[in-house]
């Protein structure tokens, strides 16, 4: 079955292509088609990659977003990065959806109804929501009544307790749906099924701690195969320095800022989401790499920089660890956690009376999914590549084989 999977950002849009037979197989294989469209006004870069090694890249006019994403999709079937002949030889399309609310845990078929609850639900996430309902409208219009799944980044952290996803402010706010959700729950949740097969162990018998660590960084405690606590809550501003964002800040700095009226919603908005964390702390730059740069060139700010990044790092661990009493496996992910082994080590550098032992040397290491703490290490330190798109068409066809053993959905889905 061929599944093609749509993951939207604010001004991007990426897009793979992927083929399952009658088992997932146990390692990632290679994307049979990769594209990706960015655009600034009407002006639009795509890039496109086939599993034969064909390369294109072109720069296209494009009015709107619903435009370059349908010029996206077009490739899939034309040009010479083709990967089908036909529309009709999709079996399934999956969506990337950064929220879902309290109302899905699971993958679920897209429906009319679910489009619905997905556009009430843009005001948690108006950016992402909307986006990726525009993608929903571009694949029905190019691949008429192909079968669409949602898989949700919140869902992973569905099954954290009362007093995780609790927030300790009027009981009201429950009822108004302000409460933790938790991010980046595709990835924790395929690193925690990828890091039980690197150790060879059942996942249920395994206390982790994931640290997905890119653009937007997330911690998770996962027990059972569940994530039982994580450091994004209502929105993916909460938790974890980040890029260009603050994570968690005292709440008292913003009616500070606030009182008088001096800075409004959307002003507090740019300021906490864009101008803050690495870029705003280093002045530098938003991209780890800089920072680092920057740093071992004596910059004094982008150090400062480093440091709280690491700081609130190691502490997030501890406090994860905390919830999960005591860890089996550390593991990192996303462009810092796989690609840094300053922060890895600066991470690790006093996690030793929980166990962790780095392998120095393993770490500095490049590679794919490897294990960086040394032999006997009462806690595995794992690196593991991100397979977001992958993770998604896994959970397509997880879906689509329970629901019609694979066989083609009756036009009229229900929700799983
Ligand atoms: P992601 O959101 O997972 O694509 O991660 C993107 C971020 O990973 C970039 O902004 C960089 O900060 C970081 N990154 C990528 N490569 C490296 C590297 N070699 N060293 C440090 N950070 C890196």
């Amino acid at each position: 079955m061929k599944i093609l999977v749509l993951n939207s950002g604010s001004s991007s849009q990426k897009s793979s292509l992927y083929e399952i037979g009658d088992a997932i197989p146990a390692h990632p294989p290679a994307a049979l088609w990769e594209g990706k469209i960015e655009w600034e006004k009407r002006e639009a870069k795509m890039q496109i990659r086939s599993a034969d090694g064909a390369n294109l890249s072109k720069r296209v006019q494009a009015e709107s977003r619903k435009d370059a994403v349908g010029l996206l999709l077009d490739e899939l079937w034309s040009g010479e990065t083709r990967a089908v002949a036909s529309a009709a030889e999709i079996g399934v399309v999956g969506h990337r959806v950064v929220h879902g609310g309290g109302e899905y845990q699971q993958p679920t078929v897209i429906t009319p109804a679910v489009r619905e609850s997905l556009a009430r639900l843009a005001i948690f996430a108006p950016l992402h929501n909307r986006a990726e309902l525009e993608g929903m409208e571009v694949v029905e219009e190019r691949l008429g009544g192909v079968t669409q799944v949602a898989v949700f980044d919140t869902a992973f952290h569905s099954q954290m307790p009362g007093a995780a996803f609790v927030y300790p402010g009027p009981y009201e706010w429950l009822g108004q749906g302000i409460r933790r959700y938790g991010f980046h729950g595709i990835n924790h949740q395929y690193c925690a099924e990828h890091a039980a097969r690197m150790l060879n162990k059942e996942l249920n018998a395994l206390r982790l701690v994931t640290c997905h660590l890119g653009n937007g960084c997330s911690l998770a405690a996962i027990q059972n195969g569940h994530s039982v606590d994580t450091t994004m809550g209502f929105t993916p501003l909460e938790g974890l320095m980040m890029g260009t964002r603050s994570g968690s800040v005292d709440p008292g700095i913003l009616t500070y800022l606030m009182r008088g009226g001096k800075l409004k919603a959307e002003e507090m908005d740019e300021l906490l989401n864009e101008k803050s964390g690495l870029l705003g702390i280093s002045g530098v730059s938003s991209d780890m790499r800089q920072i680092i740069e920057a740093m071992k060139a004596g910059h004094a700010r982008a150090k400062l920089a480093f440091d709280i990044f690491v700081h609130r790092l190691r502490r997030g661990i501890g406090e994860m660890v905390a919830v999960l009493g005591g860890m089996e496996a550390l593991i990192f992910t996303a462009g810092i956690g796989e690609n840094s082994a300053e922060v890895r080590a600066a991470a690790c550098e006093k996690l030793g009376h929980m166990g962790v032992k780095l392998d120095g040397r393993k770490n500095e290491l490049d590679g794919e999914d490897r294990e960086i703490s040394v032999a006997g290490s009462a806690t595995r330190v794992l690196v593991i590549h991100a397979q977001e798109d992958w993770a998604i068409a896994r959970e397509c066809w997880r879906l689509r084989t329970a629901v019609c053993g694979g066989r083609r959905m009756a036009s009229s889905p229900r929700t799983v």
